[in-house]
């Protein structure tokens, strides 16, 4: 596991009178083992600045670290290689393959990765994420909660160093997404791993050792211990 650091990212999406500046300038820590929320208004530049950490997105200027490594630096295909085998990512719109089901887009980043599964690992975030009686349905069979949890497992599974998240609990009910948050939290400790939320609901960044606050592009503020009454 390692830390992974943002210095400077700029990122400006368009030219001339129409440019917007997505990130203006954003340095934040994320130390190994820490679990980060990332809040602020819609078009802060949240979503940016995931994609970015997840060498998603490249940005304009600034450079991105995951322990040793720029991602700003690499190739395109060094990025895939990064991408693949130290980062997970859990998409706010879940990005699940429609014609696999639960079970194989667990395991897509696995097999694109060339690598064996580990049952006790994928047994137990299955468990844990209560979708052990759906792992032979496809997406469109399964609920928005479901799919939701599916694509969590998926970022999860291979243990990465870096697991990136946007909304994760958007779709989840309150129960579900805390059950949720707890088991990323006792992940992140258990494991020295570094997990990004980007979240717009106070309860789910109290789950969180410290929230980001992003405004207007540029880090408006960090708080550390957050509770759901600090963040509101
Ligand atoms: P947030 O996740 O906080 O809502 P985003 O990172 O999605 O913010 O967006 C930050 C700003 O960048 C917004 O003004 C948004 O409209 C703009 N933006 C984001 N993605 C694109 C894109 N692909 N093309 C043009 N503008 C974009
Ligand atoms: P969750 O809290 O996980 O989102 P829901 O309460 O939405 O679950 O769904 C309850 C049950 O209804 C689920 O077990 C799921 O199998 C079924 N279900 C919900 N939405 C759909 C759908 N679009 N297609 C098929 N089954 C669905």
């Amino acid at each position: 596991a390692m830390a992974c650091r943002a210095v400077g990212l700029t990122r400006t999406y368009g030219t001339g009178s129409t440019a917007v500046r997505a990130l203006d300038g954003v340095s934040v820590d994320f130390p190994r083992g820490t679990f980060t929320a990332v809040m602020g208004p819609s078009g802060s530049g949240k979503s940016t600045l995931l994609h970015c950490l997840a060498g998603l997105d490249t940005p304009d200027a600034g450079r991105v670290l995951l322990g040793d490594t720029d991602l700003t630096g690499l190739s395109d295909r060094q990025l895939t290689e990064v991408r693949r085998d130290r980062i997970g990512f859990v998409f706010q719109s879940f990005n699940l393959l429609p014609t696999l089901t639960a079970e194989q887009n667990i395991l897509l980043p696995l097999d694109l990765a060339g690598r064996r599964r580990d049952d006790a690992e994928f047994d137990a975030i299955v468990a844990e994420l209560g979708l052990g009686d759906r792992l032979g349905h496809r997406p469109a069979e399964l609920s928005g909660g479901q799919q939701q949890r599916v694509a969590v497992a998926r970022a999860l599974i291979g243990r990465p160093a870096l697991i990136v998240a946007d909304e994760p609990t958007g779709a989840l009910d309150t129960r579900t997404g805390q059950t949720l948050l707890a088991f990323l939290r006792s992940a992140v400790r258990e494991s020295g791993r570094t997990v990004v939320m980007v979240t717009h609901d106070p309860v789910a960044a109290s789950f969180a050792d410290r929230v980001v606050l992003l405004t207007d592009g540029r880090v408006s503020g960090t708080l550390d211990d957050p509770t759901p009454d600090a963040v509101l």
